[in-house]
């Protein structure tokens, strides 16, 4: 199907699901989830926010989906909000290259998105300025 699942990666853990638009290549909507059932309750009809306060603190992620072969690549979000607020689309080079500058994780620029799960290449590193706590994925 051209919608799958996806999930927000901070650290070692998995801190969010959301669905992914495979057509258009972007996080529907841009809002994730605490868990999978709330984000199959809105399928293909994910409304579209945005985080309106930028006063709340915003966190460096990976976000993963299994679209295709599955893939992942950096983003932003805003934890207050569960809103990605930057790098909805894997693609977007402007995004990237800004969130590979917050996060000084510049080395993997030119290959985004990467192929397979964060957890299970071993590259999950790009938090910064927060920590969330959770429990590790097994
Ligand atoms: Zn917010």
């Amino acid at each position: 199907m051209s919608h799958a699942n996806g999930e927000v990666i901070l650290g070692d853990c998995v801190i969010g699901y959301f669905e992914y638009d495979g057509t258009s290549d972007v996080v529907a909507g841009g809002r994730y989830y605490d868990t999978r059932e709330e984000v199959y309750k809105n399928w293909r009809k994910q409304p579209t926010v945005w985080c309106e306060d930028g006063e709340h603190p915003k966190v460096g992620v990976f976000l993963y989906t299994d679209y295709a072969y599955g893939y992942f690549w950096p983003a932003v979000i805003c934890p207050t909000c569960n809103i990605v607020t930057e790098g909805r689309y894997p693609s977007d080079e402007l995004i990237q290259n800004r969130i590979a500058h917050a996060t000084g994780i510049k080395y993997y620029w030119d290959s985004w998105p990467l192929d397979g799960h964060p957890l299970r290449v071993g590259i999950q590193d790009i938090s910064y300025d927060w920590s969330w706590p959770c429990e590790a994925e097994s």
